[in-house]
């Protein structure tokens, strides 16, 4: 029987309402979940997916603030004004807008976020905190393909998974939740041999990589879990252009238990987790104050 497919809109959907249970609870009590997004420099694109993260903000009772700095904005003054919002009490969450100009030190500027505002988890003290089993912010993408593997309620303690990909913000950080689960957890690499020698041996199997179908059927043991992180743009025989994830969808279903598609499956759930880390930030925030 074909794998049952992992609704990541479903899931998000119900985790979206929960939030927006909280962030009414709290300005009934008067307090602002307020999240401040910084694009610097920016494209058609890039305004059009911060709008899209907008309307996904107030959707839930967030308020969402563009904070546009032009695109000679140096070094210096990117800190300056990720400095500024750190301090300014009514800020309770900080993301950047990636890429930024090439002048900039990407890393540096997602470093200075305070790590208590840092809602996507992208500064390494985060990926610090979960490595002592302490989270407070986990990265967005891994929290979402963790939560989608706990939707189907299968067993994690004991279980085999294989994670492909070793990224700070989606391999790691998943491998290392996986591993609080009591779950035996391997990580595969470029340099990794025989690849499907590891992967058909997972019960749960997460591939975040980046490349189109990478893992086929041979990956995949029968019965498994299945998370696909990957966004690839694949042209099809006849032309036409078709997102597609890391693995091969059709033949990996013929083997697993459950399976995420692409588009549908991790990438509605990374907004959520976004959402999510938004508001729990802010809780914590206020709890400190009273
Ligand atoms: P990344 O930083 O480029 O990392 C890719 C990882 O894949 C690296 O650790 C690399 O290993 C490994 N890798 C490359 N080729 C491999 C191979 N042949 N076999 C095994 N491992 C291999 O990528 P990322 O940021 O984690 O993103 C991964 C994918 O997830 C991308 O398609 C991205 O678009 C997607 N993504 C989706 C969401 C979402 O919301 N759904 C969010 C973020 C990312 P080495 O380091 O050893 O080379």
């Amino acid at each position: 029987m074909p794998a049952q497919i992992i609704d990541g809109n479903a899931i998000a959907a119900k985790v979206k309402e929960q939030i927006k249970a909280r962030t009414v609870q709290l300005k009934a009590q008067g307090r602002v979940v307020h999240l401040v997004a910084i694009l610097v420099g920016g494209s058609p694109a890039a305004e059009m997916y911060a709008s899209r993260q907008a309307e996904a903000c107030k959707a839930v009772g967030i308020e969402y603030e563009l904070l546009k700095l032009h695109d000679e904005t140096t070094q210096p003054q990117a800190i300056a004004a990720i400095e500024k919002l750190n301090h300014d009490a009514s800020v309770t969450g900080i993301m950047l807008h990636l890429p930024v100009p090439k002048l900039l030190n990407e890393a540096e500027l997602q470093q200075r976020i305070d790590p208590l505002k840092d809602v996507e988890g992208v500064n390494p003290a985060n990926l610090g905190f979960l490595v002592s089993s302490k989270p407070l912010n986990i990265p967005c993408t891994a929290a979402a393909a963790f939560e989608l593997i706990k939707s189907t309620g299968v067993n994690l303690r004991g279980a085999e998974a294989v994670v492909v990909g070793a990224s700070e913000i989606v391999g790691k950080p998943v491998a290392l939740l996986l591993s609080d689960e009591r779950a035996t957890v391997q990580i595969c690499r470029s340099a990794t041999p025989d690849l499907a020698g590891h992967c058909n041996k997972a019960d749960i199997l997460v591939a975040a990589v980046g490349r189109a179908h990478l893992l086929g059927g041979e990956h995949v043991k029968p019965g498994a879990v299945v998370i696909d992180v990957g966004i690839n743009r694949m042209t099809l025989p006849d032309g036409t252009k078709k997102t597609v994830g890391d693995v091969d969808f059709d033949a990996a279903r013929e083997k697993a238990c459950f399976i995420t598609p692409v588009p549908g499956g991790v990438g509605p759930m990374t907004v959520a987790m976004l959402l999510q880390n938004t508001v729990r930030s802010a809780e914590a925030a206020f709890a400190r104050k009273s």
